[in-house]
């Protein structure tokens, strides 16, 4: 099936996830079943596990244990399931002496995406990024980066998205952009699981909260249930 085809529902389950650095145990034996079309709030507190459980669905780190299990498509072999995952990571994973749109027309070319040009005209007009199109990243602001570091990630219809604090450095602007986005990719059935600490527009679209701390769960509202209590928790820590 064509994953830019808004059909495609994909979930993602982690199965007795660890992760260990040396000595360090990031991520415990992480169990955890996310269903297509979740919206995921992933909160904790730093050093929590959030970012290393992230690159482990995003095939970007590998368990010391454990595996991170597909759904919802015949082959999930690493190169079907990275043409499907959309990721925003702390790095915003652009290259700096590329301009914007040359950035996007390369992203865009490597997942196979149809027009890459014209991908990339629609991205930078919705991003708000049109009129520094042809501008080199490095002279770009930390919230024009950002923006275009969520740009990269949605060029080729991910049906899962994998957002690592992507609210850092947007304004207003940048947010409601943000937000339109994701409502538009979640009503189109696309996973999202996305880490942030902070209270913002995107909290309000999670359909589910799981909390983890010291590499484990400590609280998840599960498929169904209501993220509330754990989302007004965080109001409680920040
Ligand atoms: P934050 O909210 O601060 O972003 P986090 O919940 O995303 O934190 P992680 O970045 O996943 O936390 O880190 C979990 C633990 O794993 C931390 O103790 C961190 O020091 C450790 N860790 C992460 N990446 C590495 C690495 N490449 N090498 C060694 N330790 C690492």
């Amino acid at each position: 099936m064509d994953p830019t085809n808004g059909a495609e529902r994909l979930g993602l389950n982690f199965d007795r996830v660890e992760k260990r650095y040396g000595s360090l145990i990031a991520l415990r034996g992480i169990s955890l079943e996310i269903f297509p079309g979740e919206f995921v709030a992933l909160l904790g507190p730093n050093g929590a596990g959030k970012t290393t459980l992230l690159r482990t669905a995003a095939l970007l780190a590998r368990p010391s244990s454990g595996r991170v299990r597909f759904s919802g498509f015949a082959d999930d072999s690493p190169t079907e399931i990275k043409r499907r995952i959309g990721m925003v990571a702390h790095s915003t994973l652009l290259y700096d002496e590329l301009s914007a749109e040359e950035n996007l027309i390369f992203f865009s070319r490597l997942y196979g995406v149809a027009q890459p040009a014209a991908r990339s005209a629609e991205l930078l007009a919705a991003c708000g990024l049109s009129a520094r199109a042809t501008s080199l990243v490095r002279t770009f602001s930390r919230g024009m980066r950002q923006r275009l570091a969520i740009a990269r990630a949605l060029v080729h219809s991910p049906r899962i998205l994998l957002l690592d604090e992507p609210s850092s450095g947007l304004d207003v602007g940048g947010r409601e952009w943000f937000a339109e986005a994701l409502a538009a990719l979640q009503i189109d059935g696309c996973t999202i699981l996305v880490s942030t600490h902070a209270r913002n527009e995107v909290l309000r679209m999670a359909t589910r909260a799981v909390r983890i701390a010291a590499g484990q769960i400590d609280a998840d509202s599960g498929h169904d249930g209501d993220p509330g209590p754990i989302l007004a928790r965080l109001q409680a820590e920040n």
